[in-house]
């Protein structure tokens, strides 16, 4: 790391108040418990590859994981699958949004991990005999990237499984394309229930620094997955991990990183540190708009960027 400050002298309050005079975007509506979110809850966490952390004020409030589950499930889908998973689905970028209706062609592979389609396959290759033991894997293994035990926020998982008609809509068409080996509601209900998992700032912040480490948590010294795992994880987050907005992400953050609707964006900067921001109100690409300010000031003031010159 090129660290122009400190980490952990840093002044992660003081960023805080500044971004909280951003005003812009909208808080989601696409289930009630989202449309119900606070728009000005501002959460900032740090962690080191030493397990030292930093936070702000609200770093402990929970919201539903979302979409920053994804990272997370392709760990674990290429921890129990080995490299044969990325036979299943494609690491290229879409430059679509994350729920468009569209698989690579030629193959029907769901374009990468990081998209709703990857994300429904992910949870599919998951270790479990059935919908239930794959679920207990994946809040297992999310818990192991947190290093605390994590919960499912019941009403979550049910409206994401009742009122997600386009994840519905890309798990039959990966069953018609024979992508998708499990039943399409089944693959949909364990999506759901993973990102209905409730989270924190500072358990983002852990597991983007499990991955950051190579795959060891930095706070209870487990080894969630193998190094491999975890470079191909950063890898396909550094280039897909903000949708259609990862050119321009990568430009001005210059950190991998996974955005999610419930405001949440975890960042993984290899050798460096795991960060995390949740702050609800999104830009039109679904990212957080005070967490891709701060993750902006934090990759300048902290020389995180991976293509800073010296
Ligand atoms: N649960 C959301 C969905 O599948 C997650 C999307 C997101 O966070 N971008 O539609």
């Amino acid at each position: 790391m090129n660290s122009a400050v400190d980490p952990l002298s840093y002044d992660l309050d003081g960023v805080r108040d500044r971004a909280l005079r951003e005003r812009g975007g909208a808080v989601d509506d696409s289930i009630p418990e989202l449309a119900d979110a606070d728009p000005d809850l501002l959460g900032i966490a740090l962690v080191t590859l030493d397990g030292e952390t930093r936070e702000t004020a609200q770093a402990g409030m929970q919201i539903s994981i979302q979409s920053a589950v994804k990272p997370f499930l392709f760990a674990l889908a290429l921890q129990d699958h080995g490299a044969a998973a990325l036979d299943r689905l494609g690491i290229e970028p879409t430059g679509e949004a994350f729920d468009a209706i569209k698989l690579e062609s030629g193959t029907g592979r769901p374009p990468n991990p990081m998209v709703n389609a990857g994300a429904l396959l992910t949870s599919a290759l998951v270790d479990g005999a059935d919908a239930a033991a794959r679920s207990r894997r994946i809040l297992a293994g999310l818990s192991a990237f947190a290093g605390r035990d994590l919960s499912v926020s019941e009403s979550v998982a049910e409206s994401e499984h009742l009122l997600g008609d386009r994840n519905h809509a890309l798990a039959h068409l990966m069953r018609s394309e024979g992508t998708l080996q499990v039943g399409a509601d089944e693959a949909v209900a364990v999506y759901a229930r993973a990102c209905a998992v409730l989270v924190d700032a500072r358990d983002l912040a852990a597991m983007g620094a499990t991955l950051a480490a190579g795959g060891r948590n930095p706070l209870t010294g487990v080894e969630v997955v193998g190094a491999d795992v975890a470079r191909d994880v950063v890898s396909v987050m550094a280039t897909c991990g903000v949708y259609d907005g990862s050119g321009r992400w990568m430009r001005q953050v210059g950190v991998p990183a996974k955005s999610s609707v419930s405001g949440a964006i975890v960042l993984a900067a290899p050798a460096a540190l795991g960060a995390a921001v949740v702050s609800p109100p999104l830009d039109e690409q679904g990212t957080s708009v005070r967490g891709h300010h701060v993750s902006e000031v934090l990759s300048r003031e902290l020389g995180l960027h991976a293509f800073a010159m010296p």
